[in-house]
């Protein structure tokens, strides 16, 4: 990885886990990239795996917890309902046909992101302390396509729309 990039991937990780007290990242599993490598997709996943783990580091530091959730299907189930719908990846949009839902794809997988990490946050929390509740936490999901994009524009777009979108 060049220094150009490992640079955004750190100013990217301090932004995020110094302007929330939460951040959700997908957990791609990283046995099937070690089996077939070579493809676009694996070679993002790989950087991905490294910004999860300059996430990690940068979470520790500025007390901000870094939660993985399971990736399976927060494209296709429905933020609102939870209903699963498969969709190609040139469908941009999620139209829920159970619930009449509709949103951009990566803002519905954003919010599934967020609310698997809330649940596993609130794990965390009845475990150590009870001081905080989990909705009560500033949070944001992070999907890996977003980021391993090249030229990712998230630091130059305003902190509500990162936020919002992730
Ligand atoms: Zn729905």
């Amino acid at each position: 990885m060049s220094n150009k990039k490992r640079d955004y991937k750190h100013k990217l990780a301090h932004y995020y886990t110094t302007e929330h007290d939460a951040v959700f990242v997908e957990d791609l599993n990283v046995t099937s990239l070690l089996e077939a490598s070579g493809n676009a997709r694996n070679k993002a996943e790989v950087g991905w795996r490294n910004f999860s783990t300059i996430l990690k580091h940068h979470g520790r530091k500025n007390e901000c917890h870094v939660i993985e959730v399971e990736p399976n299907g927060t494209t296709k189930e429905c933020a609102s309902c939870g209903v699963e719908t498969a969709k190609p990846v040139w469908v941009r949009e999620h139209s829920c046909p159970s619930c009449g839902f509709e949103l951009e794809r990566d803002w519905n997988a954003a919010l599934n992101i967020q609310s698997r990490g809330l649940e596993n946050l609130g794990v965390v929390h009845s475990e150590a302390t009870p001081v905080e509740t989990a909705t009560a936490v500033d949070t944001v999901p992070v999907s890996a396509r977003r980021v391993v994009e090249a030229g990712s524009p998230a630091l130059k777009e305003s902190p509500k729309a990162t936020s919002r979108v992730g």
